[in-house]
């Protein structure tokens, strides 16, 4: 039973801004900070217990401390940590790149599949990402637009706004647009194939690698498919909205007026990443950029103060 703040690790890829330390208070002394890892679990980068008892724990670490009975029943079924929460300050634009499904990652890569889902933070004005093909293609044409570089002539070119949400299933080619910061939620894995990276070099001043073959693979050559838009739901003071849900995460967006009762009850964690204003969860202090965990079997907690956040829970499936 407990409510922690977390520190996160950060990743300094080329396309990274400096707006996670600049608007969202982290500390870190990168030059470019493309990614602070919120609620992390693996082995590229832990997230780290903030303050308290454990203090300077990794969320694994902590999990092996406390049992598994703190992640819930609902997470028995995952043999690992089932997911990873992110905020990507997008400066540039990201590779166009797509994560393979369960199947085939345990197969090649040893890990988790990915299936994500971006809640869109903030954006420049024009701002736009890609979310999978205008229309169905065929293989043969997939490969020749790989070729002679056309792809993105039938790409769903998407112009976003601040709050949208995108449901990206493992399959699905994406790619994050400049002047974009987004929340992402995702399955616990770190495995991207890159199809097209706009001709960049990398740190070392080489071309980074690119993963045609396996892109090939794993790719679904048609529309992507959003989650269906669900109503918000009043409460007393406070609003909730279902993003997203499947078997790796459920998502809501939580847009809290003063106060709100929260329960983490035995079947999973809680994770609030806060996105605006600042308060107390129980008795745990939290601003802007923090993500908080709470533990399964914590029960009702109330979140006090004005602020703007994404929860993540497990369900049942
Ligand atoms: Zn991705």
């Amino acid at each position: 039973m407990a409510i922690i703040r977390l520190r996160p690790a950060f990743k300094d890829y080329i396309w990274g801004g400096t707006r996670l330390r600049d608007d969202f208070g982290k500390d870190c002394d990168f030059d470019k900070i493309a990614e602070s890892w919120e609620l992390s679990c693996h082995k590229d980068g832990d997230s780290v217990v903030a303050d308290g008892e454990d203090v300077g724990l990794t969320l694994r670490q902590y999990i092996e401390r406390h049992g598994r009975a703190v992640l819930g029943t609902n997470c028995e079924r995952f043999e690992d940590f089932p997911i990873l929460i992110k905020l990507i300050d997008a400066k540039d634009n990201l590779s166009v790149q797509v994560h393979p499904d369960n199947e085939y990652a345990q197969r090649v890569e040893g890990e988790y599949g990915k299936t994500e889902m971006w809640y869109v933070v903030d954006c420049d004005p024009g701002a736009e990402l890609l979310y999978g093909f205008k229309h169905e293609i065929s293989k043969e044409e997939f490969a020749e637009r790989i070729g002679n570089n056309t792809l993105l002539e039938v790409t769903n070119n998407v112009p976003v706004h601040k709050g949208d949400v995108f449901f990206i299933e493992a399959g699905t080619l994406h790619a994050i647009g400049k002047g974009i910061l987004i929340a992402e939620i995702q399955q616990n894995s770190n495995t991207t194939y890159r199809i097209y990276d706009y001709g960049r070099v990398g740190k070392d001043g080489k071309p980074r690698e690119l993963h045609v073959e396996k892109a090939q693979d794993v790719t679904v050559l048609a529309p992507a498919k959003q989650y269906p838009d669900t109503p918000a739901e009043q409460h007393e003071g406070w609003t909730s909205k279902l993003l997203a849900r499947c078997e790796y995460f459920t998502v809501y967006a939580l847009d809290i007026g003063g106060m709100a009762e929260l329960e983490a009850d035995g079947t999973s964690f809680l994770d609030l990443l806060i996105l605006e204003g600042e308060g107390t969860a129980g008795d745990t202090p939290f601003k802007k950029g923090d993500s908080i965990f709470v533990t399964a079997g914590t029960g009702r907690f109330a979140v006090n103060g004005k602020c703007k956040a994404v929860l993540t829970r497990i369900d049942k499936f």
